[in-house]
């Protein structure tokens, strides 16, 4: 069975998934995380323009780690959520070739399990056969400030603000698989809920459909 979470940038979309699937004993795959490890691996390699890219993404090996990345052997977890990171990933993420390496992966690494995968297009474009797909929102007031209160990273509340006002307006606007909530997907707004009641929510939708 795959569930799709979407949802705009700090919707809560991993911690409700990641907890559900520990419920539910269904894998978690955090999408968002290999946009952030290829962003990553992008910058540190100075390539900027697709064309640069496009040679190596065929050989470029990604794999779902617990809370991380393995991308081409290294393991990446802190490094997918510095700054640097966060400011370019939907500049890289608005590639046609990245976006058709990835759905490529994220379509393998759901293979063989039950599994529960969060992004921004998984429901609309990666699985449109998701028996459930869930699309997850909040005020963006309201995901700063629970982002802030995470605090990963070193932002003020109005960097990250301004970071996510900035995310949604380049997500929901590039051509190529942008954010939508998919025709059949289930509106869940969390703005007036804490993260437990969402995840019991979300578990309910899960358990009726299966
Ligand atoms: O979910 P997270 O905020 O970690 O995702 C980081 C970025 O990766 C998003 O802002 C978006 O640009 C991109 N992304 C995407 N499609 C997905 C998941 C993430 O374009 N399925």
């Amino acid at each position: 069975m795959i569930v799709a979470i979407d949802g705009p940038a700090a919707s809560g979309k991993s911690s409700v998934a990641k907890e559900v699937a520990r419920r539910l004993n269904f894998t978690y795959i955090d999408s968002g995380a290999m946009f952030r490890a290829l962003t990553f691996w992008a910058l540190d390699q100075a390539l900027d323009k697709e064309e640069e890219l496009l040679p190596l993404l065929e050989s470029l090996t990604i794999k779902s780690l617990d809370g991380g990345i393995e991308l081409n052997g290294r393991e990446l977890y802190h490094e997918l959520r510095i700054k640097k990171v966060d400011e370019s990933v939907s500049y890289y993420s608005a590639m046609a070739s990245v976006r058709e390496k990835l759905k490529e992966v994220q379509r393998q690494e759901a293979k063989e399990a039950n599994v529960i995968m969060d992004g921004r297009d998984i429901g609309s474009c990666v699985f449109p056969e998701a028996e459930v797909k869930i699309f997850l929102t909040a005020s963006v007031e309201e995901r700063a400030k629970r982002r802030f209160l995470q605090r990963s990273n070193k932002m003020s509340y109005e960097e990250i603000l301004e970071d996510i006002r900035r995310r949604d307006a380049y997500d929901t606007t590039r051509e190529i698989a942008p954010l939508v909530m998919a025709r059949d997907a289930l509106l869940l707004d969390t703005s007036s809920l804490s993260l437990e009641e969402t995840i019991d929510k979300v578990e309910e939708i899960i358990k009726n459909v299966s």
